[in-house]
């Protein structure tokens, strides 16, 4: 039976082949990932959501437990197979493996913040693929062990959205790779990336205690494209914050303004400033004690000390504080951005006892002085 020999070996080669190759298809997404050339910087669509998704919030914590009805009526179709049953796209496909835009990566089934685009790599897994989340909230995870293998499985903190799976083969400083499909995630652009006139943008330094409390107020005056919290001030380079806590860097806790200055301007930011911190206390705001909770204005130029130095003068002149100001007015060096989890910290934390308690007021104090002002 030499035919029926033949059509046995082909068809077993047939099935040999397949094999291999869906086998090559799900390791590609486990295997080690190396840089690659090919990006795309270009704007473009990002957003897999769709208009009809009452669910969708930037800000909003609350879990989400809704029916799978429910879901499949507010997702597009690609998107609800991933996110609730768990399906893969295929590698290579997706609008972001390759994507280098600055800005911030959201579920798209429900618009929780999951990733900052500094921690995204480039990798060859065809995925979009990150080394850190946003913050230790933004996923939950659990064991897959689908495929005979042993993953563990990323899905949204908030709706509990299938993203993809977490592997221990990412780059320093974590090892970490979260590699996501495309179509779970949504991007959106940082605000001062869409700007245009660079020339009329100015930068300023401020250590008003907490920064996250100080973040939270700035990101809300008109004219301010940007806002990082950070550390400046001390001598150890690229500190954590642990190490700043310590108090043994001598580094302030701060925020780093960039602001458009046709529409905001040095005078306002500073009695932004002095509105929302009390400057009058020594190494210290309310129950924040130690020298990284200083009060202090880094300057950059001439115009921006004689402008710091003014203001404490009159304020001081004015007797509007019961106690001089003791800010201090020292030259800018250096500014080294805080991990990630501390940006945009009361936005995505509005719920923690400090932020309702602590910030919440000072922001609520800043809207009422400036209601006027906010964006
Ligand atoms: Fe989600």
């Amino acid at each position: 039976m030499p035919d029926a020999n033949a059509y046995i070996m082909n068809l077993m080669k047939s099935i040999i082949i397949a094999c291999f190759v869906c086998c090559a298809m799900i390791l590609s997404s486990c295997g080690q990932s190396t840089p690659t050339n090919n990006s795309n910087t270009t704007p473009m669509d990002t957003s897999n959501q769709k208009p009809n998704n009452p669910y969708y919030s930037h800000t909003d914590t609350t879990k989400l437990t809704l029916s799978d009805a429910t879901w499949k009526s507010i997702l597009p179709t690609e998107l609800y197979e991933v996110s609730r049953h768990k399906d893969t796209e295929r590698a290579f496909a997706g609008k972001l493996w390759n994507f280098e835009g600055i800005g911030t990566y959201y579920c798209a089934a429900c618009g929780f913040p999951l990733f900052r685009s500094d921690a995204k790599f480039a990798s060859t897994c065809g995925w979009p693929s990150f080394f850190e989340i946003l913050h230790k909230n933004s996923v939950e995870y659990q064991p897959d062990n689908s495929y005979s293998m042993n993953r563990t499985e990323v899905l949204c903190g908030r709706c509990g959205g299938h993203l993809g799976h977490l592997f221990d083969d990412g780059p320093a400083p974590t090892h970490k790779r979260y590699c996501m499909n495309s179509v779970a995630l949504d991007f959106e652009p940082d605000k001062k990336e869409v700007t245009v006139n660079e020339q009329q943008h100015d930068t300023i330094t401020l250590g008003g205690g907490c920064y996250w409390c100080v973040e939270a107020v700035y990101e809300k005056l008109k004219g301010v494209i940007s806002v990082e919290s950070g550390f400046s001030g001390g001598t150890t380079k690229n500190p954590t914050y642990k190490e700043v806590c310590e108090g043994t860097t001598h580094h302030a806790e701060v925020v780093q303004i960039i602001f458009d200055n046709t529409i905001t301007n040095l005078d306002e930011i500073f009695k932004v400033f002095f509105t929302v911190h009390n400057p009058t206390e020594v190494n210290r705001q309310g129950h924040d004690v130690g020298t990284q909770y200083r009060s202090v204005i880094f300057y950059r130029n001439h115009e921006q000390q004689v402008a710091a130095l003014s203001i404490i003068k009159a304020l001081n002149d004015a007797k509007v504080y019961d106690k001089p100001i003791v800010t201090a007015v020292e030259k800018f060096t250096e500014f080294y951005k805080a991990e990630n989890y501390h940006q945009n910290y009361f936005e995505n934390n509005k719920n923690e006892p400090y932020c309702r308690m602590v910030i919440q007021p000072k922001v609520e104090k800043f809207e009422k002085a400036f209601k006027d002002r906010i964006k």
